[in-house]
């Protein structure tokens, strides 16, 4: 593999018009679709690059409820409604109508006739469509609740039946290159910005390879690692975010981070998903000595208040009173036979952590979900840096406003995935004899004279700062003193972590913490900038706010 990346990636006559690096998912739903729909042509090279290990790795795996299909009684018109009603006076009307005509056939080719993947369905045949929170009609397609497990799985074999297809695990990518940035040339400067691949570290080898292509996709998901209880996986931690930052991509809506309420809090399983549904079966939030505690902070709805309300109650409870969580039960209000049969794979992952929720309460505490904001892409996925592209969780569409709709984030990745593929060929077809820089003409990765390895102790406690920071002043309730503290303290670190990377041999852990303080700063700066409380961006001091329907 070594030797046949150079190769493939560079065209010694720089006549590389076919390859496309996408930057970096091969797990990811959304850099999966890209990749398809590009290699479809048998002549053009596609080579996906992802940190981790395992191929199947990213947020994509660990969705449960599901993506949104056609319901029997539905309709394009009413899940635009159902989009913009949640995304809080936010969300892009032209986005959602896009989401809503092209999604349910790309499901259909993408998921069921290329990626093979079975939903749930009636024993007539007919798709079994689940109803979830601010949705007006079933219409959520399922695999049980592993849904993204099925999905993953199902695009990662389609990727490796494909020949042009070449996935990269263990790859991490550090940054874009971008001209005039990375240019010999003085005279770039007066060019408009333009991407030619990315750097990326080989983390066995432990050197950083260039990868030069005609286009680049980001589709590097999202960014809850940052915060110290998140449902994200290790990868999220915004890398993506970061070096299109660097590059001078536009970053908006950064402010608007999706807490889920309730997230395991047992050691060993920190993070792991607890379903709406638990509590839409009957569960209810008590604090840790019993107390039933959302009629104090929502009369009416109670435990089924929406998201958002019920996140800050759990918060708030704990900051007033120091709880470090607070306790659903559903074992109180529901068979255990019924129990176990809803809910097969919370009760299977309860029971590892050593909680038997026939029995006991879960331990739960609000966790960050989902990135509402991004790389500010048009309707094709394409950033403001020509041959750059976004898709997914990173890119922000518009679709999903200040505050996303529930599982409509797989739906985005295929959408936005396929069209930004389809924007590459367009752009191929209509220059093909574009020529990409040389090798000589893009400095190689130097780290001649670092010796020093990055000391663990000082990545992992700085990584802990960060979500700490993250946690308890960029997080649920916001206020001006909090996000100014959050900024002078990211800043200082910000300054300690640039000088560690530039003088510290490259490694996974560097680049994930340099981008972590580098999208945690962007965060905490738009949500001290906007004063506005709307959707997933609350800010207690002040006056003005704007409801929406937050019930996602
Ligand atoms: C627990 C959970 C449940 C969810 N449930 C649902 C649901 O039911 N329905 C729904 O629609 N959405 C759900 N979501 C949200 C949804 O899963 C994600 O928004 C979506 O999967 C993002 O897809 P993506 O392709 O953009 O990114 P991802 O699937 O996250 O893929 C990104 C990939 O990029 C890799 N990567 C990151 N940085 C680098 C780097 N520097 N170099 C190389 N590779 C890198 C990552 O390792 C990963 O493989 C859920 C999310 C979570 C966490």
């Amino acid at each position: 593999m070594e030797e046949k990346i150079p190769r493939r990636t560079f065209l010694k006559n720089g006549a590389m018009a076919l390859g496309v690096v996408a930057v970096c998912d091969l797990s990811g739903i959304a850099g999966a679709t890209t990749a398809l729909r590009l290699a479809r042509d048998p002549q053009r090279q596609v080579i996906v690059i992802t940190r981790a290990p395992d191929p199947h790795e990213s947020n994509s795996r660990y969705a449960q409820g599901g993506v949104i299909g056609r319901g029997l009684d539905d309709d394009a018109d009413l899940l635009v409604k159902d989009i913009l009603a949640a995304g809080a006076g936010a969300s892009s009307p032209q986005a959602a109508r896009i989401l809503a005509e092209e999604g349910p056939a790309l499901l259909q080719e993408i998921l069921v006739e290329t990626a093979h993947i079975q939903f749930d369905s009636l024993p007539d045949g007919e798709p079994e469509y689940g109803k979830e929170a601010a949705h007006s009609r079933r219409r959520i397609l399922h695999v049980g609740d592993g849904t993204g497990q099925a999905i993953m799985a199902g695009l990662v074999e389609a990727m490796q039946r494909c020949p042009n297809i070449t996935i990269l695990t263990n790859t991490t990518a550090v940054d874009l290159i971008t001209f005039p940035h990375h240019s010999r040339d003085p005279l770039a400067t007066y060019r408009p910005v333009v991407c030619h691949g990315a750097y990326a570290f080989d983390r066995k080898q432990r050197t950083v390879h260039r990868f030069v292509a005609a286009a680049t996709v980001l589709a590097t998901g999202g960014l809850g690692r940052i915060y110290r209880n998140t449902t994200n996986p290790p990868g999220a931690r915004g890398d993506g975010l970061a070096m299109a930052h660097r590059a001078g991509a536009r970053i908006v809506n950064a402010e608007y981070v999706q807490f889920h309420p309730t997230a395991l809090a047992a050691p060993g399983a920190e993070g792991f998903l607890i379903s709406e549904a638990v509590r839409g079966e009957g569960g209810v939030l008590l604090t840790p000595d019993g107390r039933a505690f959302m009629s104090d902070y929502a009369p009416e709805w109670k435990d089924l208040a929406p998201r958002d309300i019920v996140a800050r109650a759990i918060h708030s409870e704990m900051e007033t009173h120091g709880y470090s969580y607070v306790l659903l039960d559903i074992a109180s209000h529901m068979p255990a036979d019924a129990l176990q049969a809803r809910f097969p794979n919370i009760y299977a992952r309860c029971l590892e952590a050593g909680i038997d929720i026939t029995r006991e309460p879960i331990p739960v505490v609000p966790a960050a979900h989902y990135f509402c904001g991004g790389v500010l892409v048009d309707e094709w996925g394409c950033s403001n840096i020509q041959n750059l592209y976004a898709v997914g969780e990173i890119s922000c569409t518009g679709l999903h406003g200040a505050n996303r709709l529930a599982s409509t984030s797989l739906l985005e990745g295929l959408v936005w995935g396929d069209r930004a593929a389809r924007h590459i060929e367009a752009a191929l077809r209509s220059a093909p004899r574009a020529v990409l820089p040389g090798r000589e003409e893009i400095p190689a990765w130097d780290e001649s004279g670092l010796v020093a390895d990055a000391d663990s102790a000082l990545i992992q406690g700085d990584m802990q700062t960060i979500q700490n920071i993250m946690w308890h002043y960029v997080g649920l309730a916001r206020n001006a003193e909090r996000l100014s503290r959050a900024i002078r303290e990211l800043r200082h670190l910000w300054n300690e972590i640039e000088t560690f990377y530039r003088t510290t041999r490259l490694s996974d852990g560097l680049i994930g913490l340099r981008n972590a303080v580098e999208v945690s700063m962007i965060i905490a700066q738009a949500a001290l900038h906007n004063r506005q409380s709307r959707g997933c961006h609350y800010r207690e001091d002040s006056a003005s706010s704007v409801e929406g329907e937050r019930l996602i």
